[in-house]
């Protein structure tokens, strides 16, 4: 290639190719979703060739009159779904949320708990020392909450004892935040929230994972067990565009609009807000129903995977209570080399750091464990049996060894039924159908 129209077409090329591949898949990324046509739609409008800086009302820019409507309209969308007070819709994502976060409520220097990213938390959440955005850029010191490697949540006692002996050090936090990345079971906000408020700390709730759960009423309801605010994505089970946001109340609006304009955005992505605004009407339709159905589905994931001899934790808790499981696949190798042989066979997962796998030794690359999330398939119009079926095609992959280009045939043929999304208003348009408009 040497010539422009060759890179141009060989781009356009790639991008009709990567939809004709995912036509065929099985999409089990926990961190991803495929939005509706109307969403897709939003996202090719000219709002995304806008700029409307500030709040509505009182922009830094002429030209936003349908603008302002629509952020107003998202506003409110998002505060009804989660029962709040105040909602900011401007985050480009779920990180610049949590960084808005950190510098409404803590300043650098503070202390702030979280998980570790092994445990489960995010790099957003991170030391300075691994690079992570709480500790390299707003300058936190990040101090862990204990996990218990068997209920696979936060550990309470063991949690109050670390609150109060980092007060007794002068280390009091300043902010505890809940939720992570690896996010099975719901966190103790409610059992935790004394202890926190007494030392005068306050509590963020990183809703990234399980944001369309909640908004469905299907995982714990965070603003009502004690948390000041809540940070999410809204492309995870959230089925949106690729966006963030924060949930709050009245008398932390100002201090949190401040810290997003002028702290932490410009622009703030207006296509993404009016998608946004379509996805949360969506959810306050579907919502229940499709929360319900992820959460059955990831069970029954858990469940078939667990009867053809995976190691899947949490077994005794039903192995799940949100959209994701974690298998532990060192029987059968390491996650990295086993998300290989699955995406050779069409079906996309990741490796995953299971909790204890530093101490023993792994790394990133090639973890003991794998992540496996529904909230995509859920929403192609995936039931329990089809679980069965998906978790079927793993094994023969990973415990039988099958020949991974074998398989793939067979994933497209099953594939086939389900190419429309499910849980919305309109959905003519198929789900990976590459739209042309040149
Ligand atoms: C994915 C994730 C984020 C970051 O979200 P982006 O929208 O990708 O910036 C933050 N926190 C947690 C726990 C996550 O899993």
């Amino acid at each position: 290639m040497s010539e422009p129209e060759e890179y141009y077409r060989r781009v356009l090329g790639l991008l009709e190719e990567h939809h004709r591949w995912f036509k065929a898949v099985i999409p089990l990324i926990a961190s991803e979703n495929i939005p509706s046509p109307a969403v897709r739609e939003a996202m090719t409008s000219d709002f995304g060739n806008r700029y409307a800086e500030g709040w509505p009302g009182e922009r830094v820019y002429a030209g936003c009159r349908y603008i302002d409507e629509v952020e107003v309209i998202c506003q409110d969308l998002i505060k009804k779904l989660y029962k709040a007070e105040f909602a900011d819709v401007r985050p480009i994502s779920g990180v610049v949320a949590n960084l808005s976060l950190y510098t409404a409520f803590t300043e650098p220097g503070d202390t702030m708990m979280a998980l570790s990213i092994p445990a489960g938390g995010h790099i957003s959440m991170g030391k300075k020392r691994l690079g992570g955005t709480a500790g390299a850029v707003h300058g936190l010191n990040v101090e862990y909450l204990p996990l218990d490697y068997k209920e696979l949540t936060i550990d309470v006692e063991k949690a109050k004892k670390r609150i109060r002996k980092l007060v007794e050090e002068g280390k009091s936090p300043k902010l505890v935040m809940f939720g992570g990345s690896v996010f099975p079971f719901p966190h103790p906000v409610k059992e935790l929230e004394e202890t926190i408020h007494d030392v005068g700390a306050k509590i963020g709730y990183d809703a990234a994972h399980v944001a369309g759960l909640i908004a469905g009423g299907r995982f714990q309801d965070p603003l009502r067990e004690g948390a000041d605010a809540m940070t999410f994505s809204t492309h995870k089970t959230f089925f949106g565009p690729q966006h963030g946001g924060i949930v709050s109340w009245e008398k932390y609006a100002e201090v949190i609009k401040r810290a997003v304009f002028p702290g932490m955005v410009s622009n703030h992505h207006l296509h993404s807000v009016a998608g946004v605004a379509i996805a949360a009407a969506e959810l306050l339709k579907f919502g229940r129903e499709y929360a319900s159905q992820v959460v059955r589905n990831a069970k029954a994931l858990g469940q078939a995977l667990y009867e053809r001899g995976f190691n899947v934790l949490g077994e005794h808790k039903g192995f799940t209570e949100s959209h994701v499981i974690l298998v532990d696949i060192t029987k059968y190798g390491d996650g990295g080399t086993i998300e290989k042989e699955l995406e050779k066979a069409n079906i996309i997962i990741n490796r995953n750091l299971l909790p204890w796998d530093i101490k023993e030794g792994r790394h990133f690359m090639n973890p003991g464990g794998i992540r496996l999330g529904v909230s995509e398939v859920t929403r192609l119009g995936f039931k329990e049996k089809h679980m069965e079926i998906i978790a079927d095609f793993i094994s023969r992959v990973v415990v039988r060894g099958e020949d991974p280009a074998k398989i793939k045939e067979e994933v497209a043929e099953f594939r086939r039924d389900f190419q429309k999304v499910h849980y919305c208003f309109e959905n003519l348009t198929e789900a990976y159908e590459y739209v042309k408009i040149r």
